[in-house]
């Protein structure tokens, strides 16, 4: 609904600042958990004032807040419970427009201060969203850190305050690994990802990445297999893009490869959302990612199918699921997936996908009958197929 107040979204540039462990020393991130409470600053300058009325202004930001509650309401399963909002009125900073120039720090502590003159207890938020004449801040979008997001210019809109929400959960840019004419290896792209909203820049509004959502703690250990060695073998996963967490189910398998950290996901819903660019493939394969800390970068198993470079990437993603009766293998070192059969159990949608060993270690323990000693079957084995 707010794409149609004016800003062109492609000219949305993000500064994600994501707090790693012990940096800024005492900033951690919001609470994620029930109800939360978020204080919205509104400032101008004598010289650069809102040109939008203050009531008009507010009538926008209270639909962007109501779209992010139902997104994050929704995404972390209900364990956020709702946004408890306050705004500000239009604030008067000291000064002119030029002496904030380049300083996000300078006009973030004018802003706080006028709020705490204003009677706002600014300390006693979950998230501050901070809003100003965007005049200050030509190469400047949206950005946030854990607890803190500024939202610069006139309009608020809801994509990008979700994404820059997202933020301020302390989770960084859903990327792509694109390039080379293969899934993987091939240049990481920072938030070229175009299934997401933390990464995609043309608003959809559907979800966060499963490996995000275990990174903020809205799902946990019990939703995740890890797999090495020890426990080859076929995994049934369960949807994520669901409203609630009922009971305990995998929604996701994680495992190295090559050094890192992947993770296998399943998302059907992004079939219908994705159609026009040949989406309908999530209905019956799987979503691969990459974890780098709170970033995630997306395996396109259709690699250039939409397009080659950053403007193609997000909609190259929209058709890269590794689907039924594909099979792919590491090239650097980890374990062969290979999706075999999707079905759907009390209105449920599972995928299960089987997780062997890499040619080289398959071999070695076949010969020493290992797989068959050691792997753990999947519960599911006997009950295999198209339901
Ligand atoms: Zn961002």
């Amino acid at each position: 609904m707010n794409q149609s107040i004016g800003r062109p979204l492609q000219t949305w540039v993000c500064f994600a600042v994501v707090v790693v462990a012990g940096l800024f020393g005492g900033i951690e991130r919001a609470h994620a958990d029930g109800v939360e409470r978020i204080l919205f600053i509104r400032a101008e300058f004598t010289n650069a004032p809102m040109p939008m009325t203050h009531d008009v202004w507010l009538n926008e930001l209270i639909g962007v807040k109501e779209a992010a509650e139902t997104f994050f309401v929704r995404n972390s399963y209900g364990r956020i419970a709702g946004y408890d909002a306050d705004y500000t009125p239009v604030l008067t900073l000291p000064g002119v427009s030029t002496d904030y120039i380049g300083d996000i720090a300078l006009i973030t502590y004018a802003m706080l201060d006028a709020a705490r003159d204003a009677g706002f207890d600014v300390d006693a938020y979950d998230h501050q969203v901070l809003s100003y004449p965007g005049v200050l801040n030509q190469n400047f979008g949206a950005a946030a850190l854990p607890g803190r997001v500024w939202l610069p210019g006139e309009y608020p809109w809801a994509p990008g305050f979700i994404h820059e929400m997202g933020h301020s959960y302390n989770v960084g840019h859903a990327g792509a690994i694109e390039g080379n004419g293969v899934p993987y290896p091939g240049v990481y792209r920072e938030g070229r990802d175009g299934l997401f909203v933390m990464g995609s820049d043309d608003g959809d509004m559907y979800q966060m990445p499963l490996p995000m959502k275990y990174t903020i703690g809205w799902v946990d250990d019990q939703h995740i297999v890890d797999i090495d060695s020890g426990n080859y073998g076929t995994y049934r996963i369960y949807a994520f893009d669901r409203d609630t967490l009922p009971e305990a189910k995998t929604l996701g398998l994680r495992f190295e490869a090559d050094g890192r950290t992947f993770w296998i996901s399943f998302a059907p819903g992004l079939a219908q959302l994705y159609d026009e660019h040949g989406g309908a493939v999530w209905e019956e394969g799987v979503i691969v990612q990459m974890q780098d800390f709170s970033r995630t970068f997306l395996l396109d198993f259709t690699p250039g199918s939409q397009g080659e470079g950053d403007s193609a990437d997000w909609i190259d993603t929209r058709d890269g699921a590794l689907t039924l009766g594909m099979t792919y293998t590491f090239p650097n070192g980890g374990p062969i997936i290979r999706p075999i059969a999707v079905g759907e159990t009390d209105g449920w949608k599972w995928i299960e996908v089987r997780v062997i060993p890499e040619p080289a270690t398959a071999a070695i323990l076949m010969l020493t009958g290992a797989v068959l000693l050691t792997g753990r079957p999947s519960s599911r084995r006997g009950d295999l197929g198209h339901a």
